[in-house]
């Protein structure tokens, strides 16, 4: 059911198709982020419309609220949110993990306090697999340890947490109609990620997410990490970059034979009133945009900068009505997505060389 085809390669580049349950997935591809089962101010028609494929919503706000049970009873996230295409689901352990003094783990899982009672929560690797096969998307991930990435001690006792709940995890789940991936860690120590990439690809999951990346470390570092994990995952199986997704990022680890991204940042930005556009970010609450009549960027096909102003949408933003949040959002989300489709067709005919040319010419967003 998930079968994974790599159609065309350049270098260690590749575009390919993952099956899943609600369609086929194109990769390279890049999945906005619905944290409470929402994309933040856009519907399932506009996501659609902007041609996303992919969704990802996060386990932790959804356990809390409304709770997994819940969503199962009301037929799965699918249904719940009206989204009919693949959706993707992180473990929770991101947000559990960053809970810090909220939180306690051991080696049998990690208990927390929620950010929004102070209720106690418990999560095992059975019960982040449970709560996954109750909200029903396509794409589930194990629980895992997220150490900071610099730190060797650290992450020698994250791993072997993040194997063992693996096995656990892979274990445990049933659902047929829903892909587990496993994650591999590490932080930037190539023998611990080496380590973990094959105790990980040696369970049989059906796609590798790599985490504990892109959370304080050098760019540098991250691309070293992804040369390396190159080498060590299997490339027949889909591989699953989580919460990265600059435009620079996307071209670095494409090129280093990273499939799926997913990333909060085009709706986080737009939050803040500012635009992603060409060669880097604009911010619209600047005044010097309060008469600008040109649109947020010229050329973008995205119907914000078909139909308004630079100063229109300074204006809805200043005066915090909603419409601005979700034109800008809906412009961010653009970009990313159009950007990831060019890659994906540079990919296939033969022209990502070119295109990633060209990117390094407009330097970083
Ligand atoms: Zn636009």
């Amino acid at each position: 059911m998930f079968e994974f085809s790599v159609l065309a390669t350049t270098g260690r580049a590749r575009a390919g198709l993952l099956r899943t349950p609600h369609g086929d997935l194109p990769t390279p591809v890049f999945a906005p982020v619905g944290t409470q089962a929402t994309v933040k101010t856009m519907t399932p028609r506009d996501l659609r419309e902007l041609g996303a494929t992919l969704v990802l919503a996060n386990t932790y706000h959804l356990y809390l609220r409304p709770g997994g049970e819940l969503v199962a009873r009301l037929g799965g996230l699918h249904r719940f949110m009206g989204w009919s295409g693949p959706l993707l689901t992180d473990s929770g352990g991101y947000q559990v993990f960053s809970l810090k003094t909220l939180r306690q783990v051991d080696d049998d899982g990690v208990t927390f306090r929620s950010h929004l009672d102070g209720s106690t929560h418990r999560f095992t690797p059975e019960k982040v697999v449970a709560i996954q096969e109750e909200l029903g998307p396509d794409i589930a991930v194990c629980l895992d340890e997220c150490a900071s990435p610099l730190d060797r001690a650290y992450n020698e006792q994250a791993v072997a947490r993040t194997h063992a709940w693996a096995a656990r995890c892979r274990a445990s789940h049933r659902r047929a109609d829903q892909a587990l991936f496993g994650i591999v860690q590490g932080g930037i120590f190539p023998d611990l990620r080496e380590q973990s990439a094959r105790f990980i690809t040696s369970l049989d999951f059906a796609g590798h997410a790599i985490g504990g990346l892109s959370v304080g470390e050098s760019k540098e570092q991250t691309y070293a990490t992804l040369d390396l994990l190159d080498d060590s995952l299997p490339r027949d199986k889909p591989r699953y970059l989580m919460g990265v997704g600059t435009a620079q990022d996307f071209f670095e680890a494409v090129a280093r034979g990273v499939d799926v991204f997913d990333c909060v940042l085009p709706t986080r930005l737009a939050r803040h009133g500012a635009a992603l556009v060409k060669g880097g970010r604009l911010n619209l609450k600047n005044a010097q945009y309060a008469a600008d009549e040109t649109p947020l960027q010229e050329g973008c096909g995205c119907y914000t900068c078909q139909a308004f102003t630079r100063a229109y949408l300074r204006h809805l933003l200043v005066a915090n009505e909603i419409l601005g949040l979700h034109l800008l959002s809906l412009h961010n989300l653009h970009f990313l997505l159009d950007l990831m489709r060019r890659i994906r067709a540079s990919l296939l005919d033969g022209t990502f060389e070119q295109l990633s040319a060209q990117q390094h010419v407009s330097s970083d967003v």
